[in-house]
């Protein structure tokens, strides 16, 4: 069933588990992290960024909720930058949208968040938010020094915005890292979980490390989103497809073929990261 995010994260924050929120871009990818939450029970988030075709995205997903009818999922808007592109989301069907004005100073970060919480809880779907600031992976030397989430601001930020999960920065980075390992502030996660109410997002989590994610999870993470790990994975197996010398009948290898191969080892690594976020069997059914 399709659904905002706010249920499915109060649940898995009062069981101590994360829901994993893969990047998706098409119907391919898409119908890959439906079947991912299918095959092992687990409830999930599909996070799409503006560059994509929204409106496709909200179609394809309404379609293969049809599909998938016992799949409880939610399409969130991954950092949206402005009221106006969470209203087109909400508009095009998203159950979810992130209001991303972390590079804003909190007092703007705070007014623009508000004013779309108030819009999108009228009706029905959920918001996140982000505080500190989580940066690039490429530049991870200098961006680890970026500033963390402050405990006392983001109770605030809480209290003042409504919103219902908070993105926050906590030592990871997006993309994938060059040489070094994240290195996540465990204690400062186990602190926000005591004092701010909402679920935790952790954004940038590929290349964090199975164990270092699942111990961010025992810490207080609730959600995360994932997309490098998983998009890397499927450009491999296209790329090992491609140099295995394999051909058909017909000469050549078909391109549905070739991306089908793609999409099966993207579809293989959102299994994984379901098992290592204790979310496999965690659906309510
Ligand atoms: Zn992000």
């Amino acid at each position: 069933m399709l659904m905002s995010m706010a249920p499915m994260l109060q649940d898995a924050r009062e069981k101590r588990y994360a829901v994993v929120a893969p990047g998706v871009n098409d119907l391919q990818t898409i119908e890959a992290v439906f079947q991912a939450a299918d095959e092992m029970n687990a409830p999930i988030i599909l996070d799409c960024v503006e560059m994509n075709d929204i409106e496709a995205v909200a179609d394809i997903t309404e379609f293969m909720a049809l599909r998938y009818p016992q799949v409880d999922v939610a399409l969130n808007l991954d950092h949206g930058k402005s009221f106006e592109v969470c209203a087109k989301a909400i508009q095009a069907g998203f159950t979810s949208v992130m209001i991303d004005c972390s590079m804003l100073p909190f007092e703007e970060n705070v007014a623009i968040t508000a004013e779309v919480t108030k819009m999108a809880h009228a009706v029905g779907v959920s918001v996140e938010a982000e505080l500190g600031r989580v940066g690039s992976a490429q530049k991870y030397a200098e961006d680890r020094l970026s500033p963390f989430t402050d405990p006392v601001e983001a109770v605030e930020f809480v209290k003042r915005t409504s919103v219902d999960c908070l993105a926050v920065a906590v030592g990871t980075a997006h993309g994938l890292y060059k040489d070094e390992q994240p290195e996540l502030a465990f204690d400062l996660i186990a602190e926000l979980r005591t004092v701010v109410p909402v679920p935790l997002v952790l954004h940038g989590a590929s290349g964090t490390g199975d164990d270092e994610m699942a111990r961010a999870v025992q810490a207080g993470i609730t959600k995360i989103n994932l997309f490098s790990d998983l998009s890397l994975a499927g450009t491999r197996a296209v790329e090992e497809v491609l140099n295995s010398g394999m051909t058909t009948p017909l000469g050549f290898l078909p391109l549905s073929m070739v991306y089908g191969k793609g999409v099966a080892a993207y579809k293989k690594m959102v299994m994984h990261y379901i098992e290592v976020s204790g979310s496999k069997g965690a659906a309510v059914r």
